[in-house]
């Protein structure tokens, strides 16, 4: 991994970053300069991410679906820093492939405590925790990446609440985006729209059908011919979180790998 100064002296939180997408944006952003402070309900994996990142990287239990939760993890960033620059809004569960039929409300709304109160909390705290400046910042200013999925944008029958929360996730981004702007502060917020990523999101998947099996076909189902990987999504991260991406604001990045591109020839032409 290319290490650069680009982010040196910004503060950053990515929600979730014990695992998966999260632990990679946390490393490249690391990378980049950043000081880290990983937010998770897994706290041992998020401990032994955040010592093994090294040098500005730090863990806090967080749990995106409470307000305290977030309100304390703020908090001590801003005690210890004096400043929030960065809000990755990453934590998210699948919650199961149930259908409109066959998803109970139970489920529908842990789902979205998770994947989209957790993304609202983040970015209503989050915004005025980067309202509150210091010298060196005389605007509001900071970035906000939420990451949605291409479930947000197509549907599926199954996941139900899977896919409504992240389209909920996709326009919640314009909404703030818009926001902010009205405001004039310098916060933008845009939303990463991953196809299928290579993480621990799909153990249940893998102890169903058996990991090679289901990583055959979700690789058959991208264009490109493979799932994803956690850094690509990282990488798409660091961009909107940099200031390369200083005018770019209610944006959707999408990387997965063409899959909402358009229709496969081969998948029109398979028997049914
Ligand atoms: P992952 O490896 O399971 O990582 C998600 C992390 O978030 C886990 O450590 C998880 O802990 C944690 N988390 C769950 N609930 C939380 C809560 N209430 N508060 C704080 N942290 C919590 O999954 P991933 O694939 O990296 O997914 C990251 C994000 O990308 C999610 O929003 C997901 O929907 C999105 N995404 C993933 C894919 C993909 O194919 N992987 C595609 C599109 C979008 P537990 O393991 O204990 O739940």
């Amino acid at each position: 991994m290319m290490a650069s100064d680009e982010l040196a002296g910004r503060v950053a939180i990515v929600t979730g970053g014990a695992s998966g997408i999260g632990a990679a944006c946390a490393r490249l952003l690391a990378a980049a300069g950043a000081s880290v402070v990983i937010g998770d309900v897994q706290d041992d994996l998020g401990a032994t991410v955040a010592r093994d990142i090294g040098a500005r990287t730090s863990f806090r239990t967080l749990d995106v679906a409470g307000e305290e939760s977030w309100q304390a993890v703020i908090d001590d960033t801003l005690a210890r820093f004096g400043r929030l620059d960065i809000l990755v809004n990453n934590a998210g569960i699948s919650g199961g492939a149930g259908t409109i039929e066959d998803t109970t409300v139970e489920a529908w709304e842990r789902v979205h405590a998770i994947n989209l109160d957790g993304v609202f909390l983040g970015c209503k705290l989050g915004i005025a925790a980067m309202k509150r400046t210091g010298p060196a910042k005389p605007v509001a200013k900071g970035a906000i990446v939420n990451i949605s999925s291409i479930a947000g944008i197509v549907g599926a029958a199954g996941p139900c609440a899977y896919t409504a929360s992240k389209g909920a996730v996709r326009l919640l981004t314009k909404s703030v985006a818009q926001h902010c702007a009205e405001k004039r502060y310098d916060i933008r917020c845009n939303s990463v729209h991953p196809g299928a990523i290579d993480t621990p999101i799909f153990n249940p998947l893998w102890q169903l059908v058996g990991r090679e099996f289901g990583k055959s076909l979700l690789d058959s189902r991208h264009p490109v011919g493979h799932m994803g990987t956690p850094q690509d999504i990282a990488e798409a991260v660091l961009y909107l979180a940099s200031d390369r991406a200083a005018f770019v604001t209610g944006a959707e990045l999408v990387a997965d790998g063409g899959i909402t591109s358009g229709i496969q020839r081969k998948s029109l032409l398979a028997p049914p």
